[in-house]
């Protein structure tokens, strides 16, 4: 479908698998270009109990965009460029306790960044192509993901039975391969709860838009060095998604409908008296 009446404005956002808007109707599928080039994909924009929605498969449609090179600046941007300001970011993870098996649904709290030379800033001081040069901005990251986000999906998880996990650190690391045995011991007995591919930087990007960043982790393996651990297969890792993408399009447009309309959330205050030199972001 398209549009003759101008790009279509959405509120909500989701970075994520194309499954989880596949069964929406009215869907306009809309090529944003950005000053940081192309992202995954065109945005998917439709609407979910009377939400504009605008959906971004991460990975592109095709699957054919692995983490390590997506292009996550243009992927944030072009959400906050269709009027996006709340996103919610369900990921596939690895367990890294036993308790937490294939189907856990943890909503962290908490992350680390163990991937190496990844584009995470827009404050890089280099020029747009429009001419702009951003300032050098510094913004809190002590609680990454937005608190009224995580609420509301921690009530959609709870309402549909799925009990989730709340809170956890998922460590993000480069990929695409997976972790040795060591690595994942290591991650363990860190603490951390979960480990992915994608929940760096998208969350400092977000937060550097003054954006809400919400990450859903669902299990889908448990990691290398959990002992009843197999080690991980790409194709366990599709299995065990595809077998939950149902209840998690069913959680992820419950948690949606449960987002604030108006913001007063430490993401909407981020950039509060900055002056960000980026066109059309608050503080501009
Ligand atoms: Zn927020």
């Amino acid at each position: 479908m398209t549009t003759d009446q101008g790009v279509p404005r959405a509120e909500l956002g989701v970075i994520g698998g194309s499954g989880l808007y596949a069964l929406l109707d009215d869907v306009v599928e809309v090529r944003v270009e950005t000053p940081y080039g192309v992202p995954s994909d065109a945005l998917f924009v439709g609407e979910v109990a009377g939400r504009r929605v605008a959906f971004l498969p991460r990975h592109g449609r095709g699957h054919g965009v692995p983490p390590h090179r997506i292009n996550y600046r243009a992927n944030l941007w072009a959400l906050q460029s269709l009027g996006v300001r709340q996103v919610l970011g369900p990921c596939a993870v690895g367990g890294l306790r036993e308790e937490y098996g294939p189907g856990t649904l943890l909503v962290p709290d908490q992350f680390v960044d163990r991937t190496a030379g990844r584009v995470q800033t827009f404050y890089d001081g280099v020029a747009l192509p429009d001419g702009a040069v951003p300032e050098v901005v510094h913004v809190s990251m002590a609680d990454p993901y937005c608190p009224a986000g995580r609420a509301a999906a921690l009530e959609a998880a709870r309402e549909s039975g799925w009990e989730p996990v709340d809170g956890g650190t998922l460590v993000v690391i480069e990929g695409p391969r997976f972790s040795t045995r060591a690595e994942s011991r290591w991650f363990s007995a860190n603490g951390w709860s979960v480990v992915g591919m994608t929940g760096h930087p998208e969350a400092v990007l977000a937060r550097e838009l003054g954006l809400c960043y919400t990450s859903m982790a669902l299990v889908t393996d448990l990691d290398a060095g959990v002992e009843t651990g197999e080690g991980v297969t790409h194709t366990e890792v599709l299995k065990v998604f595809a077998r939950n993408v149902d209840r998690l399009r069913s959680v992820l447009f419950e948690a949606l409908e449960r987002l604030p309309v108006d913001r007063d959330c430490v993401c909407s205050h981020a950039l509060d008296g900055l002056a960000t030199g980026l066109p059309g972001v608050p503080g501009d």
